[in-house]
This record gives structure tokens, C-alpha cells and sequence, in this order.
């Protein structure tokens, strides 16, 4: 006789919510078709790690993923909202492009810090302009930040006086400010002198173990390997290969990854 217990629903192993569904995406700049129908699913606490070589799409991936460059067709889907676009791939409303952007926080490269402006005054700036929290509360709560990314005694200091690390830190605190449900970055290490990198994969590896959703392009196969729960393999606008990083860097197909990973290590 079925016991109470036994007529309970078996759990599904897997019910995060899917923050990031990317279907058939296609980007074309002018002739040169860039991205050939690219699909990519996100759930809640993952952390995905595209690589690749270079010109094989992974910026403007991103880059359409948060509607600074206009797809060219395929279908987005943020925290379960689809974006709406028109049939040349371009976003139909304006305020939803802005709402479901501050959900997202993207890290550069290139720091992109406001250069007039001081650190604390970078990380309250969209907070208090944007989201219009209280002046007080999102100092307060940019304090936190900068501390948790090791820049609390920086916070008067403009983004010329402080080390690449430095600023690429305080970027991420600029990030975080908006509470984002996913994080992208894009290559944030590439710019950084060498021996700067630990200081700022301390950071996003805290972060990836306190659950946050990312998407993290990176030239760093080693802490790919580390971070990452599902690595991406884009060649040529297409995903040649995917997988667990375990798979894709230890037991690679593809004679392309084959190739690509026995150039970058
Ligand atoms: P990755 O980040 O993998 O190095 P990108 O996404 O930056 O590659 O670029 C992919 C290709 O798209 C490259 O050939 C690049 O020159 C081209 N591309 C990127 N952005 C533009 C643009 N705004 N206009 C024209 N071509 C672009
Ligand atoms: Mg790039």
C-alpha cells in the first residue's frame, strides 16, 4: 500500500529558473555574418564560460545578450521575459530594453569607470540616477561593496591613481550596485598586467561561490576549469563544442578545440 511519503512528487533534480535562454542567434555586421544561430540556456546560480579564439563572436554574443548591439534574429529570454523585437532583430520597446538591462551588469575589458568621478561616486551613480535609491541608502550600501572587493580605503579616489586591479575591482563593485540576477563579463582579466589578474579572479571566484549567474568570457582555461559548471566553445559564430568544464578541457572532441586549447595552455 503507497505509504504518504511515497505519493509525494519526486523532486526534480534540476528546478532552478532559467535566467538566460538564448535561441538561434544570428548577428551580422554589414556581409560579415558574425554569429550563425548561437543557442545558450543560463540557470540560476550557473556559471558559463565561453572561450575561444579571437573574432569568433564571444564579445558580440554578449554584447547582444544585453542589446548593445542589435541581434540580427533569434530569440532572448531574460529571467523568463522574452524581448520583444521587431523582424530586423531590434528591441520593440525601449523600457523594456532598460528594465531587463538592470538586471543585467556587464564587466568590460577596458574598465570603464567615469574618469571624473570618484570611486564611490562610479558605484552610487545608476543606483541613485538610475534606480533613484536614496542617496544614503546606496552609499551605504556601495560601502559594502567596495569592501567586499577590497577597496574600502579607495573610495575618494578618482580611477587615474588607482592599478588596473584596482579599477577593474571597483568595476564590479559598480556592477553589483545593481543587485544584477546575472552577471557577463567579457575577457575582464585581458587588460590587466600579469602579476593584477589573481587579485581580480579572487573576486569573481567569490562570487561565482556565493551563487551568483554568470557569463564570463575568458582567455584563463585554468580558472575556467575552476569556476566554471558549463564551458562553451564558440568557433567561427557557431558553438563547436560544450559541456561540463571536466569534458570540455579534459576530454575534448572537436579537433578544433583540440587545437584551440593546445594554443592558449
Ligand atoms: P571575439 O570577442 O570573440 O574576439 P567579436 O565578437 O569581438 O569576437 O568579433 C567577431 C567578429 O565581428 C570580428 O570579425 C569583428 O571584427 C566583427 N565585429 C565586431 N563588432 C563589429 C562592429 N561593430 N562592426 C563590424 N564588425 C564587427
Ligand atoms: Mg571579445
Amino acid at each position: 500500500m503507497p505509504t504518504a511519503a511515497s505519493a509525494e512528487p519526486i523532486p526534480d533534480p534540476d528546478t532552478r529558473a532559467e535566467v538566460i535562454h538564448v535561441k538561434d542567434l544570428h548577428k551580422s555586421f554589414g556581409s560579415l555574418e558574425v554569429l550563425k544561430g548561437v543557442s545558450l540556456n543560463a540557470k540560476k546560480g550557473d556559471v558559463v564560460a565561453i572561450i575561444g579564439g579571437s573574432g569568433s563572436g564571444k564579445s558580440t554574443m554578449l554584447r547582444c545578450i544585453n542589446f548593445l548591439e542589435t541581434p540580427s534574429s533569434g530569440q532572448i529570454v531574460i529571467d523568463g521575459e522574452e524581448v520583444m523585437m521587431n523582424a530586423d532583430g531590434s528591441p520593440a520597446s525601449r523600457r523594456q530594453i532598460e528594465r531587463i538591462r538592470t538586471r543585467l551588469a556587464m564587466v568590460f575589458q577596458q574598465f570603464n569607470l567615469w574618469t571624473h568621478r570618484t570611486l564611490l561616486e562610479n558605484v552610487i551613480e545608476v543606483p541613485v540616477h538610475v534606480l533613484k535609491v536614496p542617496r544614503g541608502e546606496a552609499i551605504k550600501r556601495a560601502r559594502e561593496l567596495l569592501d567586499r572587493v577590497g577597496l574600502s580605503d579607495k573610495e575618494d579616489t578618482f580611477p587615474a591613481f588607482m592599478s588596473g586591479g584596482q579599477q577593474q575591482r571597483a568595476a564590479i563593485a559598480r556592477a553589483l550596485a545593481v543587485d544584477p540576477n546575472v552577471m557577463l563579463f567579457d575577457e575582464p582579466t585581458s587588460a590587466l598586467d600579469p602579476e593584477l589578474v589573481g587579485e581580480v579572479l579572487t573576486v569573481i571566484r567569490d562570487l561565482a561561490a556565493e551563487g551568483r549567474t554568470m557569463l564570463l568570457v575568458t582567455h584563463e582555461m585554468k580558472f575556467a576549469r575552476e569556476v566554471a559548471n558549463h564551458v562553451v566553445y564558440l568557433f567561427e559564430g557557431r558553438i563547436e563544442e560544450q559541456g561540463p568544464p571536466a569534458e570540455v578541457f579534459g576530454n575534448p572532441q572537436s579537433e578544433r578545440l583540440k587545437q584551440f586549447l593546445s594554443s592558449v595552455t
